[in-house]
């Protein structure tokens, strides 16, 4: 690593790290840490913003260089082979043939190589291993994290290690275990597999993926911003809708921006909309609260189901700061937001992706949507991921002996 390419930044005490100095959450603020509430210390990467400057004077300088200026690699070649990112952005003008009275951009995450955001991370903390000759990657998962890990390591050929709760959806372990990880089904929650993969990189050395817990998920996820920010020509949209369970991907977002601002490339940071399922609510009911109080989650969004937001204290910071809102759904209006969503886009998102367009819709139907504004919804993972919540709503039509008479009995 370049010396003083980046420092950690502690998000609780504000203390900074050099790269060799810390490497997961702040050493001060994670002693007091314990497994019933989120963490202390998670940790930023903040670059020299006043030299990229210097050197790069626009958005396309950091394009041309492929970001390198703000990632925490020094080799864009220890990036997998695979296309991450650069997602498409479509804009629909129409939900259920009416006119939107404001402009709405759908972001498909789902187009990633293991069709989920989480590759943005993934892709990051495979390359720093890479480039820092590391073999092997642990993860603990819900689902979309581990399959996506497994992925980037299959196409990197180093060793992946994922730890699920045994009731992640099929299509999730069986994506895990056809590209060659080694999958480690836990008895327990997701929050009891992330205890186990931190005790198991303590025990054997391996690189830990984990959410929030390595910084470089955050950052990993940022990229989205930068692709956002070019593909709406620099006007930064008045909102952006972002499912959340444990924060990282909402503080990645914000990060993106965040550097962006620093580097004087946008005027204002957009508002932030964090959507919860109401049945898996602890990060936004805990926000600004002084106790932190878990209400065990339920949700059919499996992807944020989360009793332990790993990110929370980051994520507040990031809300309160830059004006940021909060919502949340029932598991009903995600489920009907799914249908809405495949039937007038023809993308298909799993229920946690599904989670942030419900929200959208529910801002839309409150009013609170202003005339002409640029609304953004981040779709952050595929429908075919989880087909089973849908199996049990869906009525799939009785089959026919292949007769024309039969057609016309359907169609009279
Ligand atoms: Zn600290």
């Amino acid at each position: 690593m370049t010396p003083g390419k980046f420092i950690f930044k502690c998000t609780d005490c504000g203390q900074e790290y050099s790269c060799n100095d810390a490497k997961y959450l702040c050493p001060e603020c994670s002693m007091d840490n314990n497994t019933s509430v989120p963490p202390r210390g998670v940790l930023k990467v903040i670059y020299d913003y006043k030299k990229i400057s210097e050197i790069l004077k626009d958005f396309s300088g950091l394009k041309k260089n492929n970001f390198i200026d703000l990632l925490p690699v020094d080799d864009i070649s220890n990036m997998p082979p695979l296309r991450v990112g650069n997602t498409p952005l479509y804009q629909t003008e129409h939900i259920n043939g009416n006119r939107l009275p404001f402009t709405l951009y759908l972001k498909d995450d789902s187009q990633n190589p293991t069709y989920s955001f989480k590759d943005r991370a993934s892709a990051l903390v495979s390359a720093y291993a890479k480039e820092n000759n590391i073999g092997t990657i642990v993860t603990a998962s819900t689902g979309n994290a581990g399959s996506s890990l497994a992925g980037i390591c299959a196409s990197q050929h180093q060793k992946a290690i994922i730890m699920v709760p045994e009731k992640a959806p099929m299509a999730k372990l069986i994506q895990i275990i056809m590209y060659g990880a080694i999958i480690v089904p836990v008895k327990g929650t997701y929050d009891e597999a992330f205890d186990l993969s931190i005790k198991a990189t303590e025990e054997f050395g391996w690189y830990n993926r984990n959410t929030a817990f390595n910084p470089f998920t955050i950052e990993g996820k940022k990229s989205v911003s930068f692709e956002l920010a070019e593909q709406l020509y620099f006007n930064i949209p008045d909102r952006i809708f972002v499912p959340v369970g444990d924060g990282v991907i909402i503080s990645g977002v914000y990060k993106g921006f965040e550097d962006l601002l620093m580097l004087n490339l946008i005027d204002r940071m957009p508002v932030v909309v964090a959507v919860q399922s109401a049945k898996s609510d602890n990060l936004v009911r805990n926000i600004g609260r002084k106790k932190f109080e878990i209400v065990p989650s339920s949700t059919v969004a499996d992807s944020i189901s989360v009793d332990i937001p790993r990110n929370f204290f980051m994520t507040q910071q990031y809300l309160q700061h830059h004006g940021g809102e909060t919502t949340t759904v029932t598991d009903e209006e995600i489920i009907e937001a799914s249908a809405i969503l495949s039937k007038n886009t023809g993308l298909f998102a799993e229920p946690a992706a599904a989670t942030a367009f419900a929200g959208m819709l529910s801002y839309y139907k409150r009013g609170l949507i202003a005339k002409n504004s640029a609304n953004v919804v981040l779709l952050t993972g595929s429908g075919l991921k989880d087909i089973k919540t849908l199996e049990k709503v869906l009525k799939m039509p009785e089959s026919i002996y292949p007769t024309i008479e039969n057609l016309k009995r359907i169609f009279s």
